[in-house]
């Protein structure tokens, strides 16, 4: 059993009484954490996550349910632009004590394991409750898959690397050679770089 209480997003219940029933309510901001979401988008380490946090004790543990709230940083998959995406989501968990015996009765596990199939059950260390793993599920499960800058994002052109937006109409590239036909648009070169193929000498 680990007595250090180690994490950023660790919040103390010590105020709320261990009677089923007792609530209270806090407005949490986390400055401090490392960047949480998948890695082309996320909630940057230096920008707050905001949590409004409900508890309520029940029978077997505490019930937290909390609104969280940040700012996402990605890249546009067309241009690469900077894209940000609020992040409002609710979250619902219950954090069983760890003391409590009936957490540990068969029966009751059973119950929870049918229920919660997917999720482990949260268990509370000490008079803490870890909220990373909520908060981290709540901010992923708002990031876009395919971030766009806008939706009619023209992208890149893939010749030259240049946003279309930026680029006239008319921009294009020879497909055979682009270096000569960049030059071959320059009036007056012509004479000064001869097409290669043509045997040095012949007038
Ligand atoms: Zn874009
Ligand atoms: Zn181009």
């Amino acid at each position: 059993m680990n007595s250090v209480h180690q994490g950023p997003f660790l919040f103390n219940c010590a105020d709320l009484p261990r009677r089923a029933g007792e609530l209270r309510e806090y407005e949490l901001t986390f400055d401090a954490h490392e960047p949480l979401g998948i890695p082309l988008f996320a909630v940057p380490q230096d920008e707050p996550i905001e949590v409004d946090l409900r508890l309520q004790a029940v029978e077997e543990g505490v019930l937290a349910s909390a609104t969280v709230r940040a700012l996402a940083v990605g890249e546009c998959i067309r241009c690469l632009d900077r894209v940000e995406q609020e992040v409002e989501e609710d979250f619902h968990e219950l954090y069983i004590y760890e003391s409590d015996p009936r957490s540990r009765q068969p029966k009751r596990r059973e119950a929870e394991v049918i229920v919660d199939d997917e999720d482990p059950v949260l268990t509370m260390q000490g008079d803490y409750i870890d909220l990373e793993a909520p908060i981290r599920d709540a901010i992923i499960l708002n990031l876009p898959v395919n971030p766009l800058c806008d939706e009619n994002c023209l992208g890149l052109c893939p010749g030259c690397g240049v946003k279309w937006e930026e680029l006239p109409e008319d921009h294009g590239h020879d497909q055979v050679d682009i270096r000569w036909a960049g030059l071959e648009k320059l009036a007056g070169l012509e004479n000064l770089t001869p097409p290669p193929e043509r045997p040095e000498g012949s007038v």
